[in-house]
C-alpha cells in the first residue's frame, strides 16, 4: 500500500486577528492628543486548491498541522496592522474535505476555484474607534479574533467518467494501456495495481473522457489484507462501470461467476454503486472458444446488459468498445460532485464565543476564558474607562450571574486569567 495515500486526518488553523492598538496623539505643545489607535490586521485564511501534479494524500502523511500567521496589532497614529497571507494547502483533484467533528462535507475540492476552509480572525478595533464626546480618553482597544481551528478528514475520490472493475490479471490494466497515455504495471500476478491509474481515452479532436485502473477489488480481499473494499470509493463518482471478466477462464475460474461475484461486492459497498451502469466486456477473447464467449454472452444479454467483445493484448475491439463507451456516456448524468455543507458564517469573537469555567479555591473566584485573554491584554486595567468596559463584559457574558450564582459575596476576590480585583455588588 506504500505510495498511495487516500485518506488522512489533518488539523488546520487558521491566524488570529491582530490586536487594536491602545495609542494617543503626540505632538510637541499639544497637551492631551486624540485617541489614534490603529486597528489590527486579519488574520490568514486556510485555502484549499487542487493540484494536478498530485495525485495522492500521501504529502499528508508527513505533514498534518497547519497553521497560517497571525495579524499583527494596530499601531500608534491610526496605522493598521499587516494582515497575514493565506496559508494554500493543495491536493489532488477530486478530494472531499470534511469536518471530523460534525461529519460534514465542507468541499470537494473537484474544481479549479480556490475554497475556503477556515478563515483567520479579524483584527481588533483600536482605541481610535471608542472615542465619544463623555469618553476622551480611551485606554483599551479590541483584541484580534481568534482563527478558526478545524479537524479535518481528507479523503481522495478520484474523478474518472469510467471505472474499470473486475478481478485481478482479467486485463483491465492492459485495456487502459491501449486506449489511452496510462502506463500501469501489468504482469501475469495478483496486486499489480496498487494506485489507481487514470487515463485521458481520445475518441476524436475534442472528445474525450477519463478512464480510471481501479485496482484492489478482491486482490486484498480474497487474501485478508483488507483492500477489496476500500478503493471502491474510486468508483463512486464514475458515470459508467466497465465491467472487464476473462471470458477464457484462464485461471481456472467461471466467468459467469467472476462476474456475479464482483457485482455482490459493489452492493456490498453501496447500493448506488450496484444500480450504476454497467457495460460488461468479455477480454482475452483471443483465447476463448466461440462457445465460451456465446455462453457468457447470453447470459448477460438474459440480464438485459449492455456485452461487448475483445482483446485487450491484440486490441482487437477495443476501438469498438470506446466508441460505444463514449456514446453510451453521452446520455448518462455528468459526473457526481458531493453535496456540501460549509460551517455557518463563523466569527467567534470577545463576546460571542464566550464561554468560561468558574472555580473556587480558598475563597478566590478564579474565571478561565480564552477570549478574555484578549480583552485584558488590550485594556490598561489602572484607567477607570476600560475598567467599565471590562466590567460591562463579564455582565453581558453572564460570569457575573454565575459568580452570584456560586454564592460571591462583596468584597471577595475574583481572579480573572491572572488578573486580581475585588467583587463589588
Ligand atoms: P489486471 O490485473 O486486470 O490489471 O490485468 P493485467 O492487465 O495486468 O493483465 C494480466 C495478464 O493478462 C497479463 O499477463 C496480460 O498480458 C494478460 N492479458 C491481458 N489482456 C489479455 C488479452 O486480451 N489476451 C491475453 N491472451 N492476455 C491478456
Ligand atoms: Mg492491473
Amino acid at each position: 500500500m506504500d505510495g498511495f495515500v487516500d485518506e488522512v486526518n489533518i488539523t488546520v488553523e487558521a491566524g488570529n486577528g491582530g490586536d487594536g492598538a491602545v495609542s494617543f496623539h503626540r505632538e510637541k505643545y499639544v497637551a492631551a492628543g486624540g485617541p489614534d489607535g490603529g486597528d489590527g490586521g486579519k488574520g490568514g485564511d486556510i485555502v484549499f486548491l487542487v493540484d494536478d501534479n498530485l495525485n495522492t494524500l500521501i504529502d499528508f502523511r508527513y505533514k498534518r498541522k497547519f497553521k497560517a500567521e497571525n495579524g499583527e496589532n494596530g499601531q500608534g497614529s491610526r496605522k493598521y496592522g499587516k494582515s497575514a497571507e493565506d496559508l494554500v494547502i493543495r491536493v489532488p483533484r477530486g478530494t472531499v474535505v470534511s469536518d471530523r467533528d460534525s461529519g460534514r462535507i465542507l468541499a470537494d475540492m473537484s474544481g479549479s476555484e480556490p475554497v475556503i476552509i477556515a478563515k483567520g480572525g479579524r483584527g481588533g478595533r483600536g482605541n481610535a474607534h471608542f472615542a465619544t464626546p463623555t469618553r476622551q480618553i480611551p485606554r483599551f482597544a479590541k483584541p484580534g479574533f481568534k482563527g478558526q481551528k478545524l479537524e479535518l478528514h481528507l479523503e481522495l475520490k478520484l474523478l474518472a467518467d469510467v471505472g474499470l472493475v473486475g478481478f485481478p490479471n482479467v486485463g483491465k490494466s492492459t485495456l487502459i494501456s491501449v486506449v489511452s497515455a496510462a502506463r500501469p504495471k501489468i504482469a501475469n500476478y495478483h496486486f499489480t495495481t496498487l494506485i489507481p491509474n487514470l487515463g485521458v481515452v481520445k475518441i476524436s479532436e475534442g472528445n474525450s473522457f477519463v478512464m480510471a485502473d481501479i485496482p484492489g477489488l478482491i486482490e486484498g480481499a480474497s487474501d485478508g489484507i483488507g483492500l477489496g473494499h476500500e478503493f471502491l470509493r474510486h468508483v463512486e463518482r464514475c458515470r459508467l462501470i466497465l465491467h472487464i471478466v476473462d471470458v477464457s477462464g484462464s485461471e481456472g475460474r467461471d466467468p459467469i461467476s467472476d462476474f456475479e461475484i464482483i457485482n455482490r461486492e459493489l452492493e456490498n459497498f453501496s447500493e448506488e454503486l450496484a444500480n450504476a451502469p454497467q457495460l460488461v466486456v468479455a477480454n482475452k477473447c483471443d483465447m476463448a472458444t466461440e462457445e465460451q464467449i456465446k455462453a457468457f454472452g447470453d447470459y448477460i444479454s438474459s440480464k438485459g446488459l449492455p456485452f461487448m467483445q475483445i482483446s485487450a493484448a491484440t486490441t482487437e475491439g477495443t476501438k469498438e468498445l470506446m466508441d460505444k463507451t463514449y456514446e453510451t456516456l453521452s446520455g448518462l448524468p455528468p459526473l457526481k460532485t458531493f453535496e456540501t455543507d460549509p460551517e455557518p458564517v463563523w466569527e467567534t469573537a470577545d463576546a460571542s464565543d464566550s464561554g468560561f469555567e468558574i472555580t473556587v479555591e480558598d475563597g478566590i473566584y478564579f474565571v478561565e476564558a480564552d477570549w478574555l485573554e484578549g480583552i485584558l491584554r488590550t485594556a490598561d486595567m489602572d484607567d477607570y474607562e476600560s475598567l467599565q468596559h471590562f466590567q460591562l463584559v463579564l455582565k453581558s457574558s453572564g460570569i457575573i450571574d454565575e459568580l452570584i450564582k456560586r454564592g460571591i459575596k462583596e468584597g471577595d476576590t475574583v481572579s480573572v486569567c491572572g488578573f486580581e480585583f475585588d467583587y463589588i455588588e
